[in-house]
């Protein structure tokens, strides 16, 4: 397979890397008050990973999205981009990367496209923002669609597709860029099930065909469980993160590890425990207090 067919020269490659270390986001609301959106994430995304983030409303998912695509700034601690700390960099560079770098996709597929316009006009339209010298590189709207298995939508305005359709041209549209790192926020949260299965096969084709890196945001487990990878966020921190179908705990910078949810009452917060070696692995001993019935 071609790893890079969004470009029109296949030895470019666009895969962007994603790294964060303690970072922490502090919004101060109107009133006054400060609202600590994510406190302390370690996280680390190569090239051309499928990374689902999971957790409840409120943890902290968008925030770490609209860092990624460099809308915000961190209020502590790093965010690389493909190496660059959006922290540092200026406000051009930022802009740059913002245009050049990474492809943010709006919920809601509309926002994301004209809809008088056909599939082929709206991806012409999307590429404006890039540099005419990179654009020249790209693959012509019309064989993007094709190799996407989007070539009978090309001609048809966007008002005459039905929902599924509108949210895969809209990713088409987005990546179209040659952007390396695909950002999208509940893409899958208001289709069908067909669609839906039709909108996460796309997403596994541009990142497997383009080389492209995918973050995106899901509430739904069947959905995150059919990416590669899957983090859950819970309260501003890493909470744990799935592999194959497994989930599994993270050990953090200084050595903390969290509790899964489904544990939390038999280990709540204070609680003394003390790790062992055991046979095939480590067991979790918690201190029988005295007098604590059990
Ligand atoms: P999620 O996407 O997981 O639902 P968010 O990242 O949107 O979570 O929000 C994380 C926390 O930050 C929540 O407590 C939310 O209320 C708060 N928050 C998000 N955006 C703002 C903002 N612009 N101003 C103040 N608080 C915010
Ligand atoms: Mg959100």
């Amino acid at each position: 397979m071609n790893p890079a067919a969004v470009h029109a020269d296949p030895t470019t490659r666009t895969g962007v890397s994603v790294r964060c270390v303690n970072v922490v986001q502090i919004y101060t609301t109107a009133g006054g008050h400060d609202v600590v959106a994510l406190r302390g994430v370690n996280l680390d995304i190569r090239p051309g990973e499928q990374v689902a983030l999971l957790g409840p409303s409120g943890s902290g998912k968008s925030t770490l999205l609209s860092l990624f695509g460099g809308v915000l700034r961190p209020s502590a601690g790093k965010v690389l981009i493909d190496g660059e700390d959006i922290a540092r960099i200026g406000e051009a560079d930022l802009g740059r990367l913002r245009s050049g770098k990474v492809a943010s996709l709006l919920q809601g597929a509309t926002r994301n496209l004209l809809p008088y316009a056909t599939a082929e006009d709206n991806i012409d339209f999307a590429r404006r923002a890039v540099p005419a010298s990179r654009r020249r590189g790209l693959l012509p709207p019309r064989q993007l669609l094709d190799r996407l298995g989007m070539g009978p939508l090309a001609g048809r305005p966007i008002t005459a597709m039905s929902g599924g359709e509108r949210q895969r041209v809209a990713v088409a549209a987005t990546v179209s860029s040659g952007a390396g790192l695909l950002l999208a926020d509940e893409p899958t949260s208001q289709l069908s099930h067909d669609d839906r299965d039709a909108m996460l096969g796309l997403i596994h084709q541009v990142s497997d065909e383009f080389g492209t890196t995918v973050v995106m945001v899901t509430h739904d487990p069947e959905v995150a469980a059919r990416m590669p990878r899957s983090i859950t966020i819970r309260n501003g921190r890493i909470g744990s993160e799935g592999r194959h179908g497994f989930d599994y705990a993270v050990v953090d910078e200084d050595g903390a590890v969290h509790i899964p949810d489904e544990l939390a009452t038999e280990f709540p917060a204070g609680r003394l425990v003390r790790f062992e070696q055991a046979d095939g692995g480590l067991l979790l001993r918690p201190l029988e207090e005295r007098g604590h019935a059990e």
